[in-house]
């Protein structure tokens, strides 16, 4: 039979007296400060998804319809973009009904893979993107390598340019996709696996269109060129999925936004301490940051508001958090 102690040593030996003299102070304001996702796909999330937005205080969004959230396991028709526009527009009501923050939207054509007739498509946006509800154009950009199907460094051009000639005669902000050059500290997986948080295809992902030493930045330049030939002024764009590989480039040599993406650091290496340094070099004036939400990747509804806590540790003022979160999006897109 085994023999219980008489007594349970329960007494913590903690003491407040013996914490470090420097207090942290921080402002509760910034439990209530209102932000804005300038960038997910909300529509693809659960109903729970998106009211952790509400409960977390995103004010506002822009849920994004043009492709990006999709991995298509198939060369794609103008019809299935168009899908995905006409499905955003039909639940937009629904969703803010539900959550109360405005449900803002961007309609566009990714080259992530090839469409068959990107024309049909390209002219019926002009349409579409007088709707009230369409803030932005986008997400759309040259893309190294595409899926499913390749598609060439001219005709990218072509379809980003006609975009972004339709946002300039609109007087429509452009999200760009800039591709991400993310870590590679992940682990080895079985063949067949793919990356696990990403329902990508990766057998199906094609031999890149670009390729010079760098070509996620090398795609960001040619967007950047695109859009002075499109008469797109460069500070109509906001750079989305900012890096350490373009931020230089974006904040130095262009007047272009950027907007971290911090809702999947795993896969980017990007979270606030970008954001931070970022803000530091550079001023808050053209930053923003977003979640980029999608029900394809392994993604965090709360990043953006666990960043908004630790930009506040890592020393950036709260006026400068709210600049970042909510006026800089609000300013650019043209949020009430
Ligand atoms: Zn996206």
């Amino acid at each position: 039979m085994s023999q219980q102690p008489a007594e349970y040593p329960t007494r913590r030996p903690t003491d407040e007296s013996y914490l470090d003299a420097d207090r942290f102070d921080p402002p509760t304001s910034l439990l209530n400060l209102p932000w804005v996702d300038c960038h997910n796909h909300a529509h693809t999330l659960s109903w729970e998804d998106r009211e952790r937005y509400s409960l977390s205080g995103c004010a506002a969004m822009v849920m994004v319809a043009s492709g990006y959230h999709w991995t298509p396991y198939k060369p794609v028709a103008a019809e299935d973009v168009q899908f995905l526009w006409d499905d955003v527009i039909n639940r937009k009501r629904a969703i803010e009904r539900d959550h109360l923050f405005d449900a803002n939207l961007a309609l566009g054509v990714h080259t992530g893979v090839r469409i068959e007739d990107p024309d049909t498509l390209l002219d019926r946006m002009a349409e579409y993107s007088r709707l009230d509800d369409v803030v932005a154009i986008g997400e759309t950009g040259i893309t190294p390598a595409q899926h499913a199907e390749s598609w060439a460094l001219d005709e990218q051009r072509a379809v980003v340019g006609s975009q972004m000639e339709l946002a300039a005669d609109e007087d429509l902000p452009v999200i760009l996709h800039t591709p991400n050059v993310g870590t590679d500290s992940g682990p080895e997986y079985r063949s067949g696996i793919g990356l696990p948080g990403y329902e990508s295809n990766t057998s199906l992902v094609q031999e890149p269109v670009l390729t010079g030493e760098n070509p996620a930045l090398e795609s960001v330049k040619i967007d950047v060129e695109v859009a002075a030939d499109a008469g797109l002024p460069e500070d109509r764009i906001v750079a989305s999925h900012a890096d350490t590989n373009n931020v230089e480039y974006l904040l130095e040599e262009t007047d272009c936004h950027v907007s971290f993406t911090v809702g999947y650091p795993w896969l980017t290496g990007i979270d606030a301490t970008d954001v931070a340094n970022t803000i530091e070099e550079y001023g808050p004036d053209r930053v923003m940051m977003d979640t980029d939400c999608a029900n394809i990747l392994k993604t965090d509804v709360f990043s953006v508001k666990r960043s908004i806590l630790e930009l506040y540790r890592q020393g950036i003022d709260e006026d400068t958090i709210r600049q970042v979160v909510l006026e800089n999006p609000r300013d650019v897109f043209g949020l009430d």
